[in-house]
Parts: C-alpha cells; structure tokens; sequence
C-alpha cells in the first residue's frame, strides 16, 4: 500500500532534481517540495559566481536523457551547453535546471514555496511513529510538515530523499562553531552579509567606500577579497580587512603563484597576494570573533581584546547541514563532519579534496531509517569538498534501488578526471587543506583554510583513513 505513496525529495536544486529524473525514468511516483520560488534558489543566490568545474561534469545523465528525449508534449529540442564550458551560477539555472524543471514529466511533481520544517514516521492509519517505536516502523510512512504561504501542511510519502543542501545554513562567525554574542542581531540587521555577495555587481552601491571585513581563507574568501580589491580601484576610500582565524601561511594562502602546477590556482593566488602586497587588502591574523555590537556601524570583538570598528563583515566560514527538522529519525551521522556515518572518512577536509572521495551510492548513504536518505551538499555534512558528479552518482545508485534494481544500485562508478575537476579557478566549496596540512584555525571549525584544488583521483584512502583514524 506504501506504493500509492510518493518518492518525496527536500528541493529542486541539481541534486534534488536529478533524483527525479532517475526516479520518474524508473516509472516512480515523484514530489519534490522547494523553499524557493524557482528550481536552483540556492545557486541563483550565487549566479555571479563561474563555477570550476565545466559543463561535461554539471549535467546529470538521467537529466540529459530527459532533456534530449522528444515524447508527447515536448519537442526535446533543449540545447546542451559546451561540454568545455564553465558556466557562472546563473547559467547553471538558466540553461539547465530552469528547462528540467519545466519539462513536462518533472514539472507537474514540483510544488514550489513548501518549505520542509519536520520529517517523522506515521502509520498509514494515521497513528503516530515517534523516534522511540520500533515496532513495524519500516513498513510506515513518512510525514513532512511543509510550510507554504497559505499554511501548514502534512504530506505522507513512501520514502525521503533530502536534497536540500546546506546554503541556508552558513557556519558561524564565532570561535568554537558557536554564534558571536550578537551575532544573530547583526545577521538581520545586514551588518553581516550573506555569504559571497556580488561587489562588483548588484551589492556594488552597499560595498563603496566602506570598511569591509571577511572572514575565512577559502575559495569564497579569495573571491570577494579579488572583487573588492577591484571595487576598491574604482572607490579608493573603500577598506578591506581580510581576517585569518590563525597565523597566515602564504603557501596556504595564495598557492605557489607563476610556478603553481595549476595556472588557475596560481592566478587567483597571485591576484590576492598582489592586493595584499599593494595595501589594498590588508591581513589581520587571530581573528578569533567572540561578540558583534550592532550599532551606526559595526563593532568586532577579538578573543585578544582588539575591537574592530567595520560596515560590513562577510563570513566566509564555510556551511553545515540543517539536521533540526530530521530530529524525529533515526540517523547515524559522523561525528566529524556530520555526514552518513560511512561517508565521513571519506571526506572528512583534513584529509581530502573533491577529486579524492570515491564513488558511493544507497548502501553508504543509508541510515537506520530504511527509506530515508540525505543526498547532495548535505551529504557531505559540513566537508566543503562536495562536487556534483558526485550526487548525480548518489541518486542514480538511490534511485535504483528504491525501484527495486540491487545489482545497479550496488554498482557505483565516478567518472572524473585524472586532476578532478576542479582544475580550473573561481570560488568553490572546494578549497581543503593538502591531506597533512595542519588547520589554520583557532577557532574548531571546519572552514577551509587553503586555495588549494584536487590533484589527485580516487586514491590513497587507506592509508589517510588510517592516519585519522590514530
Ligand atoms: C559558490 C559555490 C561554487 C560551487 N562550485 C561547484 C563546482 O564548480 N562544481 C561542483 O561540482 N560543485 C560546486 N559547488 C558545490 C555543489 O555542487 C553546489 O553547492 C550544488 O548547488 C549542490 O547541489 P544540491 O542540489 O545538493 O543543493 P542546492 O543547490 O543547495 O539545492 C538545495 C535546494 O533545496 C532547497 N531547500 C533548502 N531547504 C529546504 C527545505 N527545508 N525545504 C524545501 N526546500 C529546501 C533550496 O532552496 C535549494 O533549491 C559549489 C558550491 C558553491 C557554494
């Protein structure tokens, strides 16, 4: 009977929407519930961003199948993007998930504006299954309460696939993982941005001639310290303070410039460290953030005492999976990096980059929760290293075995190339130390810490696992 219900799926960016597609090819009944107004809300808030990996590895197959296949209604007549190509955010959504999402067979299963704020367990006769009841809890239903503007809503479902990524969720600027004394006052008061706002397009006017603070030493952190760094050319009175939680390391943080291995990687270094050298950026080490006064203007306080007086503080610290509404399931996460238990080792940034993780698929990302899974950016818990080939081969090996198929969702195979994909510059949840580096951060969270790339396939885990492990 579990079978009259639906396959729900938390969000339509590109990992939700590729599970549809591989679910609906295998003839099963689909919804997914977005937040947002549109597919890819998420990667709309970042389409200024040029990603780094191309379009080759961007698509999902399934997706691609749908899109190119002509059937009733629909001419399938959809122009795939250069495969070379490396497309901004904003082409993501416009030239691949808005036509996806519009597609006759998936549109129809999208309900835009539900926001998911709780999933639980119910029998089909409406009794409730609560974290504690065991008894026939696999053979229930899962509930989602949705929140939607024209109320609160209980949608049953006959498994879940949570896709909803970790952008809402951005890391603190706090020491320790926790919020600063008045972070929260400052978040809404817009003292502190989101993460990777646009200096050089639509935040331009809210950035000119302002002291701006950022926070973190990834590819994020590059990126809108370049950006400024060119605002600032434009708005000579514009200030950048650019705050390490630890000691800088200058290998660490621009890469090995002109005789980089990756030129990309060098570039973006050396346009950073030219700012620094040029007093355009001007470094601070032991930024180590305990509380924020929101006042005319911001006031900064360090663990060391020093205050600093800024407009605007830009986190780039780094997200983390929004568990709250999964606290009625019964998950077994990492304990590190708060992904699928299995998957943790694999990712954790210590120890890897994005071309380092192996192919996984159902049996990895399952949970004592038969029927649940979390896929995508969340998956990865708070490891920045995520890549979406990755996902696309989460949900394939998901997709068939929810279907029934074992031997295809038991075999998972990844197609990346030999310097993984991040081959080439731009921001990226991509940055991670080298695997000894040592964490540049005083402050315990899982911020990355270098510009650094993959360079490496799917290797070497044995002997980095063991040597997280001792
Ligand atoms: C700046 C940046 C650059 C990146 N560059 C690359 C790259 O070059 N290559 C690469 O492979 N990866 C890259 N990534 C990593 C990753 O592939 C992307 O973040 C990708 O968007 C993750 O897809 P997703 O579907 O898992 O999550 P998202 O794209 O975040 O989509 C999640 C969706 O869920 C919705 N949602 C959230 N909460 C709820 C809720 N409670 N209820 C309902 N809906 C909800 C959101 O609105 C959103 O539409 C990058 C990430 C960032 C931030």
């Amino acid at each position: 009977m579990n079978q009259d219900y639906p396959i729900t799926i938390i969000g339509a960016g590109p990992i939700g929407l590729a599970a549809a597609a591989h679910l609906i090819e295998r003839n099963q009944q689909v919804r997914v519930l977005e937040a947002g107004s549109t597919a890819g809300t998420a990667i709309r808030a970042w389409g200024h961003i040029r990603l780094f990996s191309t379009w080759r590895y961007n698509i999902d197959a399934a997706a691609r199948r749908l899109l190119e296949t002509p059937t009733a209604n629909y001419a399938g007549n959809w122009q795939a993007p250069r495969e070379t190509r490396r497309p901004s955010g904003a082409d993501m959504v416009t030239e691949y998930l808005e036509p996806l999402a519009a597609h006759p067979a998936l549109s129809p299963a999208i309900s835009y504006g539900h926001r998911v704020t709780n999933v639980t367990r119910v029998q089909a006769d409406g009794h409730g299954v609560d974290k504690t009841r065991s008894k026939a809890r696999g053979d229930s239903l899962f509930l989602l309460r949705t929140e939607t503007a024209t109320g609160t809503k209980d949608l049953l479902a006959r498994a879940v696939i949570d896709a909803s990524g970790t952008w809402m969720t951005p890391n603190p600027v706090g020491r320790s993982g926790i919020e600063a004394i008045g972070e929260d006052e400052a978040r809404r008061a817009g003292s502190i941005t989101p993460a990777l706002p646009d200096p050089l397009g639509a935040d331009a006017e809210a950035f000119a001639g302002k002291t701006i603070l950022v926070l973190g030493a990834g590819h994020s952190a590059a990126n809108t310290l370049i950006s400024l760094g060119r605002l600032r050319q434009r708005h000579t009175e514009t200030r950048i303070l650019w705050g390490l939680r630890g000691a800088a390391n200058p290998v660490r943080l621009y890469g090995g410039g002109p005789a980089d291995e990756l030129p990309a990687r060098g570039q973006l270094g050396t346009s950073l460290r030219r700012f620094v050298e040029n007093g355009d950026i001007t470094l601070m080490e032991n930024v180590c953030v305990t509380a924020v006064e929101t006042g005319d203007r911001l006031t900064v306080v360090l663990a060391d005492n020093r205050n600093l007086v800024v407009d605007l503080l830009v986190p780039a610290t780094g997200f983390r999976p929004d568990l709250a509404p999964l606290s009625e399931l019964r998950l077994d996460l990492d304990q590190i990096v708060e992904s699928p238990r299995e998957l943790g080792p694999l990712i954790d940034p210590e120890f890897h980059s994005c071309g380092t993780v192996p192919a996984h698929g159902e049996s990895v990302l399952s949970h004592p929760e038969s029927g649940f899974y979390i896929v995508g950016m969340k998956s990865y818990g708070r490891a920045p290293t995520f890549l979406m080939a990755t996902g696309y081969e989460q949900v394939r090996s998901i997709a068939a075995a929810l279907a029934g198929d074992r031997a295809a969702a038991e075999q998972v195979e990844l197609d990346l190339p030999e310097t993984g994909v991040c081959s080439t510059d731009s921001a990226s949840s991509c940055a991670s130390p080298e695997p000894d580096a040592e964490v540049v951060s005083c402050c315990g969270t899982s911020e990355p810490v270098a510009i650094g790339f993959a360079t490496g396939t799917l290797h070497g885990h044995t002997e980095l696992l063991a040597a997280q492990k001792n």
